[in-house]
């Protein structure tokens, strides 16, 4: 017997037109590339977001076709993002960020059909029009009065102007929920970049899913900024959730420095923001150096690379902005798990209570988790021992655009390549990833401890530990460090600063002080162009 309730396909329009109707005042708010604040409401971001799906239509993008951006956090990509997956489009986001052979490999292999791009990418797009095979037209997100004049661009319109020559009168169209909405490529860390291709029914249960209230518990009266950029993973998916609940909208622009940051904060009153560790490390060194506050701000979202207990402890003790540590991928939509504490941990002391911050968090509902050793046989959940993490779940993918790499699941799990333990109370910490993981004598050496233990010492900015070559272990760690600026740090203070914090047989063999670790397109370090760099290293202990 079927139930009796109605059918409707869960579709990423239903978000905009909910927004529109039930919070239609409600604002967005955008630093442009042109440096100037853009203030706009749902409603009139709705009737553009329905003009661009009638522009599409004239520009030829039909039903399943791929609809290219490189483009920051901004108004216009919202409504890109709707009018794109909305009218059956596939929304493809680039990351502008990686070099221009690889922005060309990645857009042939989606075929976009049409690329929409903010003016900072204009020499970007200019190095790759020539070369790629399916783009139709270029659209430069700004008026005429801003249009460069471009001979190197072939085809190069005007995003106003194209707004401006339609109606805002369009009917979205309903279709089957599981139909393709948006396409990202992992950075491809190894080998070619790989798509991740969402739906519109995953990225709503996803959406549902990370409102939660111990997941990222957004709401209306929440005023969110988020500087994990729309190229990556849907910006954790926010511009969604954003909708569904109807909280303001702050969108920063390509202005992501601590300062830029913490003005719009204050300007604004945003509640929440969301990153990665690296541009949340360059706000606190901006508000500690000007002895600065937070007003409104009382939380934000860390992820995407491990948050150090350190800078848990500087937003939650001196700024009252409490850190909730998240995990997740590409491939999961992205959100996986979030450390929020349960109740019983609520009255534990804070340096315990700062452990279990450490950790990346219990699995969101719709994510299930386990973690697995070399033979697959599944580990127990005591927080002790570590193996491969695999998930399953309506927001994880199943195979990769184009069936690229084969099929990636394990008896219907999906592997992460992350190495995690997963305690009583269901906290999952990853200790590595397999690919960075050190393994001195056959036992695993766990690098993001290391690195959180070194992030600690006052005058480190930055720690990378990776594992460097040893006679005898085959590997040992060695830690790559960026002083703070003037800070006065020895090799030997650093190491003595691990005693008794960590078993002696994990203590760094050797440090090595450097001006910068190089950061992938996303924010992260690169621990493989280290491991590249350091591979002649001879450790001392060698
Ligand atoms: P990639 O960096 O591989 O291109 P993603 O941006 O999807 O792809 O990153 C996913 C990976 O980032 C995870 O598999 C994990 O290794 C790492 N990661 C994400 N969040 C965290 C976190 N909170 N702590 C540690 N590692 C994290």
């Amino acid at each position: 017997m079927l139930g009796s309730m109605m059918q409707q396909p869960l579709l990423i329009s239903s978000l905009l037109t909910h927004a529109e109707r039930h919070h239609g005042e409600q604002e967005v708010v955008s630093r442009r590339v042109e440096g100037d604040l853009h203030r706009t409401t749902y409603k009139h971001l709705a009737a553009r977001a329905r003009r661009m799906a009638n522009a599409l239509e004239r520009l030829g993008v039909r039903f399943g076709q791929r609809v290219g951006t490189l483009a920051w956090n901004g108004y216009r990509h919202m409504e890109l993002y709707y009018a794109a997956s909305g009218s059956g489009a596939v929304l493809h986001t680039l990351n502008p960020r990686l070099h221009p052979d690889q922005v060309v490999w990645i857009a042939d292999h989606a075929e976009d059909e049409v690329l929409f791009f903010d003016l900072s990418f204009l020499p970007l797009v200019e190095a790759i029009a020539g070369r790629t095979k399916t783009i139709k037209a270029f659209i430069a997100m700004t008026d005429r009065s801003r249009m460069p004049a471009s001979s190197a661009v072939p085809n190069l319109l005007c995003y106003e102007d194209l707004l401006e020559a339609e109606s805002d009168r369009f009917e979205w169209p309903v279709f089957d929920e599981n139909t393709a909405s948006s396409l990202c490529y992992t950075s491809g860390t190894t080998g070619h970049p790989k798509g991740a291709l969402y739906s519109h029914r995953s990225t709503l249960l996803h959406t549902f899913a990370s409102a939660l209230p111990d997941a990222l518990n957004w709401s209306a009266r929440d005023v969110i900024l988020p500087v994990v950029p729309m190229f990556h993973v849907n910006a954790w998916g926010l511009p969604y959730a954003a909708c569904m609940v109807g909280a303001k909208l702050v969108f920063p622009g390509p202005f992501l420095d601590g300062k830029s940051l913490h003005d719009l904060f204050e300007a604004e009153g945003v509640t929440v923001s969301a990153g990665v560790p690296t541009v949340w490390q360059g706000l606190l060194a901006h508000v500690e150096a000007n002895n600065l506050r937070f007003r409104t701000m009382r939380r934000t979202i860390i992820g995407g690379s491990a948050c150090p207990p350190a800078m848990v402890q500087a937003f939650q003790d001196r700024y009252d902005v409490q850190v909730l540590h998240a995990w997740g991928m590409t491939e999961l939509s992205p959100l996986g798990t979030v450390c929020t504490l349960k109740a019983h941990q609520l009255g534990l002391p804070p340096g315990q209570r700062l452990a279990i911050q450490a950790k990346q968090g219990r699995a969101v509902f719709g994510i299930d988790m386990k973690i697995v050793d070399d033979e697959g046989r599944e580990l127990p959940h005591d927080g002790k021992q570590s193996g491969e993490l695999l998930v399953r779940g309506p927001w994880v993918i199943r195979e990769y655009f184009r069936g690229e790499g084969g099929d990636p699941l394990v008896n219907g799990w999906f592997p992460t390549g992350d190495v995690a333990t997963i305690d009583a109370d269901g906290f999952m910490q990853i200790t590595d990833r397999s690919k960075d993981v050190i393994k001195s004598g056959g036992e695993w050496i766990g690098s993001i401890d290391l690195e959180n233990i070194a992030m600690a010492h006052p005058s480190v900015a930055m720690a990378a530990c990776i594992a460097a070559h040893h006679p005898k272990w085959d590997e040992r760690p060695l830690l790559v460090v960026v002083k703070k600026p003037g800070a006065e740090l020895t090799r030997s203070d650093l190491i003595a600063f691990y005693e008794g914090k960590i078993a002696r047989w994990w203590t760094p063999d050797d440090v090595v002080f450097v001006d910068a670790i190089p950061l992938g397109a996303t924010g992260k370090m690169q621990k493989n162009k280290l491991r590249e760099q350091f591979r002649e290293h001879r450790l001392p202990s060698a």
